[in-house]
């Protein structure tokens, strides 16, 4: 089973009604749907936060600490889908980023329920 870390994005997930972090990513995660199209374990669950500058010391925290290395990172629907768009970087330069210093394939988006 792939293992993969989930990047949500902390300003919706503070403030918005019925958080992802809740249970969207992890329905999706465990039933293999959405983006995953395979059952996978989620390792970590990092909380992206304005403005998206400790994301990837977070993401190598939570390798750390964790102790297991992703096979797979995930932006969550609620960051590489949200509208209006995060205001600091466009979701495509942050995967390239995350990707650049971490070396882990990243997949823009979860799930797809509502
Ligand atoms: S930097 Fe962008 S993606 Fe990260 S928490 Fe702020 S608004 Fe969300």
């Amino acid at each position: 089973m792939e293992k993969v870390a989930i990047v949500g994005c902390g300003s919706y997930m503070d403030q918005g009604y019925g958080c992802p972090g809740e249970w969207r990513c992890l329905k999706a995660a465990s039933l293999g749907e959405g983006k995953f199209g395979t059952p996978s374990q989620v390792t970590a669950f990092i909380k992206c936060e304005c403005p998206g500058r400790t994301i990837v010391p977070s993401i190598g925290m939570a390798i750390k600490l964790s102790e297991i290395k992703p096979d797979k990172i995930y932006l969550s629907s609620c960051l590489a889908g949200a509208v209006p768009g995060c205001p600091y970087s466009s979701t495509k330069e942050l995967a390239s980023i995350i990707k650049e210093k971490t070396g882990i394939d990243v997949v823009l988006g979860t799930h797809d329920y509502h």
